[in-house]
């Protein structure tokens, strides 16, 4: 095999080994059908199976009722910010929003671009989108409160989902299941699955019945969440890949992982070895994020000054540690240490770390 590197990258991301082997087993005959998984038809048992497959296993990780709603829908995030507002917030309906940075940002202007009637209930721009706000209220009358639940940009996350009097609509793409959740807080989550399941290109949705009243009937039909629970995804034909490697990455979750707790586990102590470098570093790396907020997915830090940033990228990956560099807005450093990212690599970048700490200080 060729040499793989450990892959920090923000997303598309790290996928589990294994998966990725079996991927490559079944690709040019998938379950002795004599013909690959992109080639099988999106309506044959074959398909229907690991349709049905997927959705069980992602029931079953979050606990969901028979009320939630489990649908795939092309286009990535970027146009569930656009479908959510489209979907949830018709004519007399208030929409809130919490703003942690770009992605947040992004899901507010989709909705202003429609001139849907949107709150912005807090936001954290006030300090560089370093924190998660606390202590804001909700309206009663308005359909949800959106939140980024990891903000991937600026490395932080939301560690208490808040107990709200409306439901709470979430973009997950950087942290779905990476931990358990308390679902009934929520109306609606949605992530592209290309971080911590997949490929990317694809939305995963889950949606409660109680929002479904909100769905106008006069959408086009590819942006009506409504189609896609009518016709199970595939009203056209939908990403077989993605979701065939969704289904994949889900039973790594579940029979390798010990599931969302052990997935947790494994996500706490990966995240510690790079914030007690950083912590213990007599600020040589400096954290962008408040501590109580800082993110099990994406830990982001500044070193002195930026030649010593791009040092530390170049010589990262000169040992195979691949995908450092921060995104292009916040600059610095920033290592995505998603799911599928194995301990061992998240210990040899902290050793990196410590050896280049005391190299150039
Ligand atoms: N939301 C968050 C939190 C993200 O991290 C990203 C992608 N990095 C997006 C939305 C946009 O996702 P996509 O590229 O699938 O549209």
């Amino acid at each position: 095999m060729e040499k793989r590197i450990f892959n920090f990258n923000p997303g598309p991301a790290a996928q589990p080994l294994s998966v990725l082997k079996k991927i490559q087993k079944d690709f040019l005959n998938y379950n002795n059908t004599g013909m690959s998984i992109i080639e099988i038809s999106h309506r044959s048992d074959e398909f229907m199976e690991i349709l049905e497959y997927t959705k069980a296993r992602i029931k079953r990780l979050y606990n969901l009722s028979d009320k939630w709603n489990i649908i795939f829908v092309p286009g990535g995030a970027s146009l569930q910010f656009a479908m959510l507002a489209m979907n949830l917030l018709p004519e007399n309906t208030q929409g809130e929003y919490i703003n942690t940075g770009t992605w947040s940002t992004k899901a507010i202007q989709e909705a202003q671009i429609q001139k849907k009637n949107i709150k912005v209930t807090a936001s954290s721009e006030d300090r560089s989108f370093s924190y998660i706000p606390e202590n804001f209220t909700t309206d009663d009358k308005s359909a949800f409160l959106h939140i980024t639940t990891n903000n991937t940009v600026r490395g932080t996350q939301w560690h208490k989902i808040p107990d709200l009097n409306i439901p709470i609509a979430a973009d997950m793409c950087s942290d779905i299941l990476s931990r358990p959740l308390d679902i009934e807080k929520f109306g609606i989550i949605y992530a592209g699955i290309q971080k911590n399941i997949g490929p990317s290109g694809t939305a995963l949705v889950l949606i409660h019945d109680d929002m479904l009243k909100l769905i106008p009937d006069d959408l086009p039909t590819m942006l009506s969440y409504k189609t896609y629970i009518n016709k199970d995804s595939m009203h056209n034909t939908p990403s077989t890949f993605a979701i065939y490697c969704c289904g994949l990455v889900l039973k790594w979750i579940e029979e390798d992982m010990g599931g969302l707790k052990g997935i947790e586990d494994l996500n706490k102590r990966k995240a510690g070895y790079i914030y007690d470098e950083i912590d213990s570093s007599g600020g040589f790396y400096k954290g962008t994020a408040e501590i109580k907020d800082r993110s099990l997915m994406n830990a982001t830090f500044r070193l002195p000054d930026e030649d010593l940033e791009k040092k530390f990228v170049q010589e990262a990956s000169k040992i195979g540690l691949g995908g450092l560099k921060g995104h292009r807005s916040a600059g610095g450093i920033r290592a995505s240490l998603y799911n599928a990212v194995p301990e061992t690599g998240v210990k040899a970048l902290a050793e990196f770390m410590k050896k280049f700490r005391k190299d150039n200080s």
